[in-house]
């Protein structure tokens, strides 16, 4: 709860039941301090925004963590609540800073810069950022790695590696060959004699040729190809399955550290959106998660990074099954 610093001095009668009212509130919510300096008036204007589970709509009616816990407070205290709906958490704590309102209730996280301008409560709630992303949780499928591979950049230079490669020997057998009656170029023009030399290059490359050349140059070449072509398919075996482990470790985003070159979705005037900004991570800006959300199941951002206990509520809930959330909390806040 973010409350008002005000700096009316209390008198004393009232002073007596405004220590009534807080011992009240110490001993049925212990982590619960309402601090106030002036006498509390029967009905408080209180700002809230809508953000599941601490504060949600129901049935025309507020109810939720946090709400709960005010209106608890709020018949310890015998007063009444004017509730007043806001957008997002920077218009929430400025109707308290302006006086617009006596008090905030949502989900609000306690910081040092916030705390130069508004009082806040003593913590109700351990939260922290995390990430949420699009699909299950847990390790891509292999399919989903070996489409990532095919899609990537350097598919394109390693089909034009091959194809250079097996040119090369090929146009060698074609030239040392074509001459020969009894050699296995048996069309002597360019085409389709290149395509017979070609087919026994990579007849090599795959499995055993069925013919070998039959001139001492094109043998020595054969050899000389032949145990070339054992080391390629090594090397390129390799090198695809590296490529293969990489792309399926690159397409994941597993905690903050993969979040640099992204487009991530947060909430405006959130602590996220702050973090994000001081990490230099590109973001997508909007009013509420949920759009945040859907702008993360269009594909639209790569995830979203807000508060840990709304997202896993939204994981939960309308997201089940096809968004998930992944890695550590890493930025430890409390709500008040
Ligand atoms: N807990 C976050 C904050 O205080 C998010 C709150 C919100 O978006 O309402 O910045």
């Amino acid at each position: 709860m973010a409350l008002r610093l005000n700096p009316r001095f209390v008198r004393k009668q009232q002073m007596h039941v405004l220590i009534l009212a807080c011992c009240l509130a110490f001993t049925f919510f212990p982590r619960t301090i309402v601090q106030a300096q002036s006498p509390i008036p029967k009905t408080l204007k209180v700002s809230t925004r809508e953000i599941a589970p601490f504060v949600e709509k129901r049935d025309g009616r507020l109810t939720g963590f946090s709400i709960e816990l005010w209106n608890a407070i709020a018949e310890q205290l015998q007063i009444t609540s004017q509730f007043q709906m806001k957008g997002n958490v920077r218009e929430l704590l400025k109707s308290v800073q302006t006086g617009e309102a006596d008090l905030a209730v949502a989900a609000i996280s306690v910081t040092s810069g916030r705390n130069r301008y508004v009082d806040f409560s003593q913590p109700i709630y351990d939260a922290g950022l995390q990430i949420l992303v699009k699909g299950q949780a847990g390790a891509p499928s292999l399919l989903d790695g070996f489409m990532g591979l095919l899609r990537s950049p350097i598919m394109g230079q390693f089909l034009i590696a091959v194809a250079i490669v097996i040119l090369v020997p090929s146009h060698l057998l074609w030239f040392l060959e074509r001459r020969s009656e009894e050699g296995i170029i048996r069309h002597k023009s360019y085409f389709p004699g290149i395509f017979e030399a070609f087919w026994w290059t990579v007849s090599c490359l795959a499995t055993q040729a069925e013919e070998m050349p039959k001139t001492v140059w094109a043998r020595i070449l054969a050899v000389i190809w032949m145990f070339f072509a054992v080391i390629f398919i090594a090397y390129v075996t390799a090198a695809l399955t590296a490529n293969l482990t990489l792309q399926t470790l690159r397409g994941e985003i597993r905690g903050p550290d993969d979040l640099p070159g992204k487009t991530v979705a947060t909430v405006s005037g959130s602590t996220a959106e702050a973090y994000l900004r001081e990490q230099k991570i590109r973001i997508e800006p909007f009013p509420t998660i949920k759009e945040a959300v859907r702008a993360l199941e269009k594909g639209q951002v790569a995830a979203v990074v807000y508060d840990s206990p709304i997202l896993l509520y939204h994981a939960a809930n309308e997201g089940k099954g096809h968004i998930a959330v992944v890695g550590p909390v890493f930025r430890r806040e409390s709500y008040a």
